[in-house]
C-alpha cells in the first residue's frame, strides 16, 4: 500500500545542506493506523511530507495504492493528491470566508464533481464526524476541537486511501485530542482507511497499530525492535 525504499532528503540554504532523511525504507499495509514518532528535529515532517507528496525527495522510490509516485510530473502529482490522499494539519487549515459545509465541499469540487453532490458528500462525511448540527456555521464560530474534526471530516470527502495527519493535536488540550484521536480510530476501523500521523506525544501510542520511530533522519530501529517487543509481550 505504501512503499518506501531508500528515502532521501537534503535540504539546501545556499551553501548550508541539512540531510533531514537519510536513507528510510519502510512499508505500510492498507488499513494500517500507523504513528510516525521521534525527538523534534528527527525529520518526522519530512517524511511525511514526502510520503504525501506535498514535496518531493532528493532519492528514493515511493510507491503508493500501487503507483510509483517518484516518476510523475507536477500535474500528474496534484491529480494523485486529489484522488487518493487526504491531509490533517495541526493548524486546521480551514478557509474563515467559508462555512463548515463549503470548507469540506472544497476537495470534491476541485475533482469536478457536480455541486449538490459535493455539498451532499460534505454533509454526510460531517455526519460522521458528529458535526451535522454545524453545517452553516462559519469556521470561527466553532471550537478548536471542532475544527479540526472540520478537517478531518475534509480529509475524508473523497474517500482517500490514505490520510497524512501532521500533529494534528498539537493545539489542542487532552479531551479534545482524546476526540481527535477517538475520530481517526472510528475512521481507521469503520472505514478502511489507511492513516498515517506524525505525534510527539508518548499517550497516543495506544492509538496506533504500529509507530515508526525516527531518529536523526533515519529509522530508530532499537527503539522500533524495543516497542515492538513491549507491545507483543502484552498479549
Ligand atoms: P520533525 O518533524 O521531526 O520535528 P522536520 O522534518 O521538521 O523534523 O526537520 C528535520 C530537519 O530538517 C531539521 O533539522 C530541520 O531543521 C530541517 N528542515 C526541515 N524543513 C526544512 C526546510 N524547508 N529547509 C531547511 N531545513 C529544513
Amino acid at each position: 500500500m505504501i512503499e518506501v525504499a531508500e528515502l532521501k532528503k537534503i535540504y539546501r540554504m545556499g551553501a548550508v545542506e541539512v540531510a533531514a532523511m537519510r536513507g528510510v525504507t519502510i512499508r505500510i499495509d492498507r488499513g494500517e493506523f500507523v504513528g510516525i514518532m521521534g525527538p523534534s528535529g528527527s525529520g518526522k515532517s519530512t517524511l511525511l511530507h514526502q510520503l504525501g507528496l506535498l514535496d518531493r525527495p532528493t532519492s528514493g522510490r515511493i510507491i503508493l495504492d500501487g503507483t510509483d509516485v517518484s516518476h510523475l510530473d507536477d500535474e500528474q502529482r496534484t491529480r494523485f493528491r486529489l484522488m487518493h490522499l487526504g491531509y490533517v494539519f495541526q493548524d486546521y487549515a480551514l478557509v474563515s470566508e467559508l462555512t463548515v459545509q463549503e470548507n469540506v465541499a472544497i476537495p470534491a469540487l476541485m475533482q469536478g464533481r457536480p455541486l449538490p453532490e459535493c455539498y451532499a458528500a460534505a454533509a454526510d462525511v460531517l455526519e460522521n464526524v458528529g458535526l451535522q448540527k454545524r453545517l452553516g456555521h462559519l469556521v470561527h464560530e466553532l471550537s478548536g476541537g471542532e475544527q479540526q474534526r472540520v478537517s478531518i471530516a475534509r480529509a475524508l470527502v473523497n474517500r482517500p486511501a490514505i490520510v497524512f495527519a501532521d500533529e494534528p493535536c498539537a493545539n489542542l488540550d487532552t479531551e479534545n485530542s482524546r476526540t481527535v484521536l477517538d475520530l481517526f480510530r472510528t475512521v481507521n476501523r469503520d472505514l478502511g482507511q489507511t492513516v498515517v500521523m506524525v505525534s510527539h506525544e508518548p499517550w497516543h501510542m495506544e492509538y496506533f497499530d504500529r509507530i515508526i520511530f525516527i531518529r536523526d533522519g533515519m529509522l530508530d530501529e532499537e527503539r522500533i525492535a524495543r516497542e515492538g517487543k513491549q507491545a507483543g509481550s502484552g498479549s
